[in-house]
């Protein structure tokens, strides 16, 4: 099956188009400043041909008209006709309580949706323009809503709930989520796959730490727990996001520095993380760069980073009685030998032991020979999981 991927943001598309058979990407591409001026096309194909669109891109269905005409393209194209997409998988951030798995996009599901936009204000509006906007060009195309909430929707109550009053969970829908749940979901089974042990034995605990970073303890392939909650701030310091913190300080630099709502949340959400305690920069290269030219600020940002990271193993570990791999994923987790050897720095009592040169020369299983569990690197492929559940459920239609 042929299935056209979508992250659509507020201002941008990403798409990838895959042979869902052959588990490849034939195209793949991004729309950016959708609505402003400059906005652009970047296409690439698998054969390394790529073209740059410049274009009058008011909305998000002229974005996907665009993605179409250039897929159909004489010299960059991929398909010879619209119907050569057998259907399109979308990513959706937030799937709510309603969500525990991926779903084909019906106008129930829609209206689920967009009653759910308050949970994701900012993350759910663009993906229901997406959908509308698939459903305009390419009409009759099934499409499926992959929920970044929906690995995490068999937590326990334990582990979901957070300590307020019961009635704003039942009024306001207020509990853990947790979000990268395709990335979770993918290398957890791909840890499994690696260690040639079923993943219903085992307890993995994943790193997804990119510009955004969560873990997840799945126990025997199911998420028991996640350091994202309500919203992606909760957990580990962030490229830009604060994480964990305590809730007290934000009402009490709101009344110091007289900041709004919304100042607040700009302040934990674009300003935290490793950018508000390097003052560097929110990107881990630079936040190592200015660290090993001694810049103290960074540092900081570095070991908080890693330390949080080592925290939540622990916790973990005891939330499932035990690990079995340890798995770093995401633009950090796949790349940075820095990152992974401070993390598993101390885990050995956990039987987590890595071994320099695997990590240095990035192979799958950093592990040393002979350590009790594993600590992998596993690139995420969260777009293949979208293509492949939707071409599951399209096909079961
Ligand atoms: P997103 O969450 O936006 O998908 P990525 O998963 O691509 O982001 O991760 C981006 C992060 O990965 C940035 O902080 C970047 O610095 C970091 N990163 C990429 N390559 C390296 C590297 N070689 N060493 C350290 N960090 C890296």
């Amino acid at each position: 099956m042929k299935v056209l991927v979508l992250n659509c943001g507020s201002s941008s598309i990403k798409y990838q188009f895959f042979d869902t058979v052959q588990k490849i990407a034939l195209a793949k591409g991004i729309v950016e400043r959708i609505g402003m001026s400059g906005a652009v096309l970047n296409h690439s194909r698998y054969d390394g041909d790529s073209v740059s669109i410049v274009g009058e891109i008011l909305d998000h269905t002229v974005a996907i008209e665009y993605v179409l005409a250039v897929m159909l393209s004489k010299n960059h194209g991929v398909i010879e006709d619209k119907e050569d997409i057998d259907a399109v998988g979308h990513r959706v951030v937030h799937g709510g309580e309603a969500f525990t798995g991926s779903v084909l996009m019906t106008p129930e599901v829609l209206k689920v949706l967009q009653d759910n936009v308050e949970l994701a204000p900012l993350h759910n509006p663009p993906n229901i323009k997406g959908i509308q906007a698939v459903t305009r060009v390419l009409s009759d195309t099934p499409q499926v809503g992959v929920f970044d909430t929906a690995f995490h929707s068999h937590m326990e109550p334990h582990a979901f709930l957070y300590g307020i009053p019961y009635e704003l969970y039942k009024r306001y829908k207020i509990r853990r989520y947790g979000f990268h749940g395709t990335s979770h979901r993918f290398v957890s089974q791909i840890a499994a796959d690696q260690m040639g042990r079923p993943l219903n034995e085992l307890k993995i605990v994943t790193a997804h730490l990119g510009n955004g970073c969560s873990m997840a303890a799945v126990n025997k392939g199911i998420s028991v727990d996640t350091s994202m909650g309500f919203t992606p701030l909760e957990g580990l310091l962030m490229g830009t996001r604060s994480g964990d913190i305590d809730t007290s300080i934000i009402l009490y630099i709101m009344g110091k520095e007289g900041l709004s709502l919304s100042e607040a949340n700009t302040l934990l959400n674009k300003h935290s993380g490793l950018t508000g305690i390097s003052g560097t920069s929110s990107d881990m290269r630079e936040v190592i760069d200015a660290m090993k030219e001694g810049n103290k600020r960074s540092k900081y940002a570095f070991d908080i980073f890693n330390y949080r990271i080592k925290k939540y193993v622990g916790a973990y570990a005891a939330a499932m009685g035990g690990i079995d791999a340890l798995v770093f994923t995401g633009g950090i987790g796949e790349n940075s030998v820095d990152v992974r050897t401070a993390v598993c720095d101390g885990l050995e009592f956990l039987g987590l032991e890595i071994d320099t040169e695997k990590n240095e020369r990035k192979e799958i299983d950093l592990s040393k020979e002979g350590s009790r569990a594993k600590v992998l690197r596993i690139p995420t492929n969260e777009e293949l999981v979208i293509a492949l559940d939707t071409a599951e459920i399209v096909g079961e239609k």
